[in-house]
C-alpha cells in the first residue's frame, strides 16, 4: 500500500525555503476574507488595466502554474521528471469570446502536442472546450434552439478546431483529454467527443472524454458508453473527476426549476467516483482511465483495485493525476511507489491564468478540507527536517 503520510517524499523536491513559502500562502488561502477581497482587487485591477503581475508572479503563479510560455514550464517539468511525475501541459485560457482567441488557443494546443510527441514526461495533451469555443454558442446548441447562419458557421469551426487537434494528436501518437465543463453545454460537448473517440480509438486509446462524478447520471453513461464502445471496437478512454461547479449547477437547477444534476451529499459523490475507477479497472482491457483526484481515499482504493484485478502499478491504461501545486503528497508517493502519476501544469501568461489562478484560491479557502491539509503536512515535514 502507499503511505501517503510519507512527507519526506512528498516534499524531497522542496528545500526548507519553499517549505516555507508554500506554509504561508496555503496559510494565506486558508482565509476566506483574504481570498475574497484578494480576487476582488485582482479582478478590478484586471478591468482597469492595473498591472498585478508584481504581485501574483512571484505567489501564487509560481506555486500554481508552470510559466509564461511552453518553453518556460521546462525546469518544472524536468524537476517533475526526476521524480518519475509526468506533466500535462495546460494552455489556461478562459472565458475567451471571439473567433482570433480560439485559433490562438487551438494553436497552443497544437504545440503542446508537439512538445509531447517523443518527450517521456509528457503522456498526455489537454484542452478545455471553451478554450476554442463560445459558451454561449454551445449553450444555444444544446437547447435545440434554432441557429442563425453566422451561428451554423460558427459552430462548424467549433468542430473543426475539435477535429484539427484530436487528428494532430493522433498523428503525433499523443493522447488527448478534453475537460469537462457546467452540465448546460456538456451534453453537446459529449457529443463532439464521443464522434472523435468512435473515429480515433480503434487502435489505442487516444481521446479521452471527462466524466464529472458528482452527476447523477455519469455512472449510468460511462457503462453505456463503454458497450456502444464495444460493440464498435473502439477503446473507451475516461478522465474521472469529481467535478468543479457544484454551487453553480445547483444555483442554476434551483433558478430554472429543473432537478439538480449533482448528487444531494458528498458521500453520493464519493460512492459513484469510486465506483467508476472499479468499473473502469474491471474493464481495463479496452477501458483507458485517468484518476483525476486529490482525494487520498479514493487513491488508496484505486490502488487496492490495481493489486485485486492483478494488474501491474504502471499499466499504460491507468494513470493518477492532480494538479500542480496540490497534493504532492499524493503525487510523489503514487509516483515512488511505480504509479502513472501526472501533473496538470497550467501556463500562459499572467494575466490569461489568471481566472484559473483565482477558482484554485477559491477552492483552497476551507481549513477544513484540502488547505487543512496541505498545511498539517508541511508542517509536520518543517518539523521533520528540524530534529
Ligand atoms: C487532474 C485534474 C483534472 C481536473 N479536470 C476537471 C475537469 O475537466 N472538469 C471539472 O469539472 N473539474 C476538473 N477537476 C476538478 C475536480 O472536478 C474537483 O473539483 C477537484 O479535484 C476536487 O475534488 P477531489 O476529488 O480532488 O477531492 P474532494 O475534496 O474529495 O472532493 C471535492 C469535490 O466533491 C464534490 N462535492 C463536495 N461537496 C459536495 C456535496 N455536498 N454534494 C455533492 N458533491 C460534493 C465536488 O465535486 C467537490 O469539488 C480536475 C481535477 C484534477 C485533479
Amino acid at each position: 500500500m502507499v503511505d501517503f503520510e510519507n512527507t519526506e517524499i512528498a516534499f524531497r523536491q522542496k528545500n526548507k525555503n519553499q517549505l516555507r513559502k508554500a506554509y504561508w500562502l496555503f496559510r494565506m488561502l486558508a482565509s476566506p476574507t483574504l481570498v475574497k477581497v484578494g480576487s476582488f482587487f485582482t479582478r478590478t485591477a484586471i478591468k482597469t488595466r492595473l498591472p498585478v503581475s508584481w504581485a501574483l508572479k512571484p505567489t501564487v503563479f509560481n506555486h500554481f502554474c508552470g510559466g509564461e510560455a511552453i518553453d518556460a514550464c521546462d525546469p518544472v517539468i524536468q524537476k517533475l521528471g526526476e521524480a518519475n511525475v509526468q506533466t500535462i501541459l495546460d494552455y489556461s485560457a478562459e472565458g475567451k469570446e471571439s473567433d482570433a482567441d480560439f485559433d490562438y488557443t487551438r494553436e497552443q494546443i497544437i504545440a503542446t502536442i508537439d512538445k509531447a510527441k517523443g518527450e517521456p514526461n509528457i503522456p498526455y495533451a489537454v484542452f478545455k472546450p471553451t478554450g476554442v469555443a463560445r459558451f454561449a454558442l454551445l449553450e444555444k446548441v444544446q437547447e435545440g434552439d434554432s441557429l442563425t447562419q453566422a451561428e451554423q458557421l460558427e459552430f462548424g469551426r467549433v468542430r473543426e478546431r475539435f477535429h484539427t487537434i484530436c487528428e494532430h494528436a493522433v498523428k503525433q501518437g499523443v493522447p488527448v483529454m478534453i475537460d469537462s465543463e457546467e452540465s448546460w453545454i456538456q451534453t453537446v460537448v459529449d457529443e463532439l467527443v464521443e464522434e472523435l473517440m468512435f473515429r480515433y480509438n480503434e487502435k489505442e486509446p487516444l481521446v479521452f472524454n471527462t466524466l464529472q462524478m458528482y452527476r447523477h447520471d455519469r455512472l449510468e453513461y460511462l457503462k453505456d458508453f463503454t458497450k456502444r464502445a464495444r460493440q464498435n471496437g473502439v477503446y473507451s478512454a475516461f478522465k474521472l473527476v469529481r467535478g468543479a461547479y457544484m454551487e453553480k449547477e445547483r444555483a442554476r437547477a434551483a433558478k430554472h426549476g429543473y432537478p439538480s444534476p449533482i448528487y444531494p451529499d458528498k458521500p453520493g459523490t464519493d460512492q459513484a467516483y469510486n465506483d467508476a475507477v472499479s468499473f473502469c479497472l474491471d474493464n481495463i482491457k479496452d477501458v483507458a482511465v485517468c484518476v483525476g483526484t486529490h482525494n487520498e481515499l479514493s487513491c488508496e482504493r484505486a490502488v487496492e483495485k490495481i493489486a485485486a484485478i492483478g494488474i501491474e502499478a504502471d499499466h499504460p491504461h491507468v494513470s493518477f493525476a492532480q494538479l500542480l501545486g496540490m497534493s504532492d503528497h499524493i503525487s510523489y508517493n503514487l509516483a515512488a511507489a511505480g504509479y502513472n502519476v501526472c501533473k496538470y501544469v497550467p501556463y500562459g501568461p499572467v494575466k490569461t491564468v489568471i481566472p484559473y489562478l483565482i477558482r484554485r484560491a477559491e477552492e483552497n479557502t476551507s481549513v477544513a478540507g484540502q488547505t487543512g491539509r496541505e498545511l498539517f503536512l508541511l508542517r509536520k515535514e518543517l518539523k521533520r527536517r528540524k530534529k
